[in-house]
């Protein structure tokens, strides 16, 4: 499965944050579908609607980004 990029600086890594203010950083597969990069950490309480790219100041939705 290959992972979406940044529109921007087409690397692969995000972060999204929860409301205490925790990032946790994520890869995205190509059908959408949004994966903490380390074993055993989950999605729970993390706002998925906004990715901020690790690379660039770019931030929007898994829908923005691009697959090459
Ligand atoms: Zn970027």
């Amino acid at each position: 499965m290959k992972n979406l990029l940044c529109p921007q600086c087409k690397i692969r890594r995000f972060y999204i944050t929860n409301d205490a203010g925790d990032r946790l950083v994520v890869t995205v597969t190509e059908n959408k579908e949004i994966h903490p990069i380390h074993e055993g950490e989950s999605l729970d309480g993390f706002d998925t609607s906004i990715l901020y790219c690790l690379g660039c100041s770019w931030k929007g939705s898994v829908n923005n980004l691009t697959i090459r």
